[in-house]
């Protein structure tokens, strides 16, 4: 009899240990995967049509979670997307989808390591504006079907949006990596603290650039004349007041239109920044593509820290038509990097993750 009790008494613990188990498997079992379903439907923005889609969305605590979910449902996103959407952005970005169109491969910004979050509502408009860059004086020169590439690359320079808005003050940056151009300035009082005069050897009188960039320019100009190649040193450094008028006599003498496309506002000029130079050949005349002078830049400059800045058939991304004599001291890693990927410093700058 005894044993036989014994024997009762562990088949109920047994039976306990099942019932027990089975009820926290349940719990769980609702507290995730059902969890959207049981916990919103009292949600003034449930929508019994999407119940399918709401099964297979990871849940997330978040305010307008639902309302958020049906707006990504409407404007045609998969369940995938949804759920890399949330993964991805935080819940202002994704207010930032949920007013833009829909796009068909969201992932593709995505996987572009150099993509920001916070431009998602950007890239999307660049990509389905059809009257993008309509503003920019270089617009003929836009491809009509940009890749995910393209578009990610020239909304982080900023060219979705017009030349001198949305302008970034970078007057703090001493390094010679500085990107000066159409949205990012420099302050009147901007003057680099280590200009030094150019060896008149190889420069027009009193022409100015920082000391490392200076260095370099008669490095280069005498590795040139070993080649018998004779450059010079034309406008370097600039101050504020002098781009200022020099910017202001080309509007008067050429028109506000064209003087746009090669000349900087004041405080817009790379060579206010003491790294920029215009070269001028043997004539002491600036430069041409056609110049022996010209070839051998192309060919050479990089090595001594030099590029040229603004290049033939890039016009719409730098804003400034092709200039043979204007040249932009980066040191030798990045003037390396520029020349031997084809870039300008706006692209390289813009694929930086
Ligand atoms: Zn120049």
């Amino acid at each position: 009899m005894k044993k036989r009790k014994a024997n009762q008494r562990v088949f109920i613990i047994i039976l306990l240990i099942i019932i027990f188990v089975v009820c926290i498997t349940v719990l769980l079992f609702n507290l995730t995967t059902s969890k959207t379903l049981k916990m919103d439907k009292n949600d003034k923005d449930f929508n019994k049509d999407y119940t399918t889609f709401y099964e297979d969305i990871t849940y997330v605590n978040s305010d307008n979670f639902i309302k958020n979910i049906n707006s990504l449902i409407e404007l045609g996103y998969s369940i995938q997307d949804i759920n890399l959407i949330y993964d991805t952005f935080d819940e202002k970005e994704i207010n930032l989808i949920t007013n833009s169109k829909y796009d068909s491969d969201i992932t593709n910004y995505i996987k572009l390591d150099y993509f920001k979050k916070e431009n998602i509502g950007r890239y999307i408009a660049f990509k389905y504006d059809e009257n993008k860059l309509d503003y920019s004086y270089f617009a003929k020169d836009f491809k009509k079907d940009l890749t995910y590439e393209d578009i990610v690359t020239y909304v982080n320079i900023g060219l979705d949006q017009e030349y001198y808005t949305n302008v970034n003050n970078v007057s703090n940056e001493t390094d010679i990596k500085i990107l000066v151009n159409k949205y990012h300035k420099l302050d009147e009082d901007y003057e680099p603290d280590d200009l030094v005069l150019i060896d008149t050897k190889y420069a027009t009188e009193g022409q100015k650039l920082r000391k490392e960039a200076a260095l370099a320019f008669e490095n280069m100009a005498k590795a040139a004349k070993e080649d018998k190649i004779n450059i010079y040193a034309g406008s370097a450094y600039r101050s504020y007041d002098y781009q200022d008028w020099l910017y202001n006599k080309y509007v008067l003498e050429d028109g506000f239109t064209n003087a746009e496309t090669y000349s900087a506002r004041a405080g817009y000029s790379e060579h206010q920044t003491g790294l920029a130079v215009d070269i001028l050949n043997k004539n002491w005349t600036l430069i041409d593509e056609d110049d022996s002078e010209y070839t051998w830049l192309v060919n050479n400059s990089y090595k001594y820290g030099f590029i040229l800045r603004y290049k033939r058939g890039y016009e719409n991304i730098t804003g400034y038509m092709f200039e043979d004599w204007h040249f932009r001291y980066l040191g030798k890693e990045v003037a390396n990097d520029i020349h031997n990927f084809n870039l300008t410093y706006e692209e390289y700058i813009a694929k930086q993750a």
